[in-house]
């Protein structure tokens, strides 16, 4: 399949191309860059620490979208409306792992998705959507006598709190057992708050060092404890993640899948 990456000389990008180069069945389609970026004209094997396979960084997106089977997207919610309406006039599926949308956009890709197969998941690590699965599950299974918390830690850089995984993470609990968080989410203890609210689903986020990320959901009952844990050492998980989704969309029916779509949960 040959893939394309957009935003090729972002963190995220540069890990796409690596696994990319890596990956049997995959090829690189091309790589592009917003127009002004120093990294137009560079090779983009080169950029991501693999040496030179070839392919310049150009900052053409449409003809990245013609000459690509995929376009992979981890870029900035702007520029990923200018790529839906590229993949769309070009018939190219389309993976999106930028997060930050608001409503509105998150529409425009479900509109898109009406005429292209898209995978959209703001968190692609396949490790993190299972866990997410699991936590539905065992909320549903365990009822609302065991009480749950959600906690997790990230490096110092973070500038927001809980992360959005964590609050995925809560979405999923809240499903499980049959709820909508904003009415259950307890968020930012401090003080005196009295007991915990019955049914209430609690957050909270550690900052510190170089932490890429721990995630951990908590099912608290009288006389016993589950923990499920996810704990991310390296960024490569979401980029193995959204090439595994784009090698899954391969002669997919047009949609907006999910990541448990593509691990078939
Ligand atoms: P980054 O800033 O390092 O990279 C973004 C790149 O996109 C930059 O190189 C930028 O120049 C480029 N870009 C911006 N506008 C462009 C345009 N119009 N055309 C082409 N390229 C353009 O950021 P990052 O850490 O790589 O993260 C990118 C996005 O992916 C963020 O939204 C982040 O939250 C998200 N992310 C998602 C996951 C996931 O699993 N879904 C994991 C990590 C990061």
């Amino acid at each position: 399949m040959r893939i394309g990456v957009v935003g090729a000389a972002g963190r995220m990008g540069r890990m796409l191309v690596q696994e990319i180069a890596g990956h049997e069945g995959a090829a690189l389609a091309g790589a592009v860059e917003r127009p002004g970026s120093d990294a137009i004209g560079q090779d983009a094997g080169t950029l991501a620490g693999i040496g030179a396979v070839g392919v310049a960084v150009g900052d053409d997106p449409k003809a990245l979208f013609d000459a690509a089977d995929a376009v992979i997207d981890f870029t900035t919610p702007d520029a990923t409306m200018t790529h839906a309406v590229l993949a769309v006039r070009s018939n190219t599926a389309l993976v999106i792992g930028t997060t930050g949308l608001d409503a509105a956009q998150e529409q425009t890709l479900a509109d898109a998705a009406r005429t292209v197969p898209m995978v959209y998941a703001p968190n692609m690590s396949v490790g993190v959507t299972l866990l997410t699965a699991l936590v539905e599950q065992v909320a549903r299974t365990l009822g609302p006598e065991f009480d749950i918390e959600v906690f997790e830690i990230h490096h110092r850089h973070k500038v927001d709190a809980p992360s959005g995984t964590a609050l995925g993470l809560g979405r999923a609990a809240a499903r499980g057992r049959g709820v909508d968080l904003d009415a259950v989410s307890e968020r930012g203890r401090d003080g005196h708050t009295g007991a915990r609210a019955p049914g209430a689903i609690g957050f909270a986020a550690l900052r510190g060092g170089d932490v890429v990320g721990d995630h951990t959901v908590t099912f608290a009952g009288a006389g016993e404890r589950i923990e499920l844990t996810h704990k991310a050492a390296s960024r490569q998980i979401y980029s193995a993640g959204a090439v595994r989704a784009a090698l899954w969309l391969e002669n997919r029916a047009p949609g907006l899948y999910r990541m448990t779509d593509v691990l078939g949960l």
